[in-house]
């Protein structure tokens, strides 16, 4: 079945990160590795929304797609807010499709900072679990679906095999390219991901909108949350460099708090506020650019 907006397939962009927790359920040791492989039943009719998704994504996310978005986004010149206008601005983004059961973007940042906090990992690290989805803000600028959310992948070289739904970049004009097709495509063995192009979307944009304002193992958080052909299945090492593999571990870190920290009950932002007003204040300058 899919939705009428072929463009937008999805009905709510949780619907990737309900996916997500599918394809890579939380570890509850032995029953992990069935539920994943039943899972990989792709012919579950349930998943043809997202299956829908993933195939405009794999056909459209073309290196030079992502040069003009870039070009198009890393200006920064939509818009400037502060971080508490920018939350109410990205919580416009509450569907519609599932009212009782789906999270405010809001609610998702703040619980995944929380588990952050509870842990007693270091404040920027909360901070990062706060910011990690602004750049969903994407979607309110005009971005489809596919151009915000899913996995994320180099581009630029082949894709790997370990991408959800592969046989999908077999649309993708860059898929017989010349100058990209190879293993390498336009990059170096272990040229480290500072020389690699990602995929465009949500990642990206918060990385570059965060840069000169959160320590580094949280600016990799940023980037590469969404890359899982790499956090989760190693596909991309021949072009990650020692750093890179220092970082990941931070990654690594990172992604369960992502995935796993989703509660029904939201937390209570008005208690929470003073506090990540003063974590604000101390990282962030007092507006931020879109
Ligand atoms: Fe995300
Ligand atoms: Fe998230």
């Amino acid at each position: 079945m899919l939705t009428n907006n072929v463009a937008e397939p999805l009905k709510s962009l949780d619907e990737w990160e309900d996916d997500l927790l599918l394809r890579y359920p939380k570890p509850k040791a032995e029953t992990q590795e069935k539920d994943k492989q039943e899972y990989r039943n792709y012919d579950d009719p349930a998943r043809d929304t997202v299956r829908e998704f993933y195939k405009l994504n794999h056909q459209f996310q073309t290196f030079d797609f992502v040069m003009q978005k870039r070009k198009e986004y890393l200006a920064f010149d939509k818009k400037e807010m502060t971080i508490w206008e920018a939350f109410d601005f990205l919580n416009q983004l509450v569907d519609d499709s599932d009212p009782d059961t789906d999270l405010s973007q809001l609610q998702h940042l703040l619980q995944t900072s929380e588990a952050i906090r509870a842990d007693g990992h270091p404040d920027w690290m909360v901070l990062t679990g706060l910011m990690h989805d602004m750049g969903k803000v994407l979607c309110l600028f005009g971005e489809p679906q596919w151009a915000v959310v899913g996995d994320t992948f180099p581009v630029g070289c082949a894709y790997s095999d370990k991408i959800v739904y592969p046989e999908y970049f077999e649309l993708n004009p860059d898929y017989n390219n010349e100058k990209y097709k190879t293993r390498l495509g336009m990059y170096v063995e272990n040229c480290g991901l500072k020389n690699v192009h990602m995929s465009w979307g949500h990642d990206e944009y918060v990385y570059q909108m965060m840069k000169d304002h959160i320590p580094e193992p949280g600016l990799y958080m940023l980037r590469y949350h969404s890359f899982y052909a790499q956090h989760r299945e190693n596909a991309y090492d021949y072009l990650l460099d020692d750093h890179d593999r220092e970082m990941f571990k931070y990654v690594d870190l990172f992604n369960p708090y992502d995935l796993y920290s989703k509660v029904p009950t939201p937390p209570n932002w008005t208690e929470l506020k003073p506090w990540y007003e003063e974590l604000v204040a101390k990282y962030l300058p007092d507006t931020i650019r879109f």
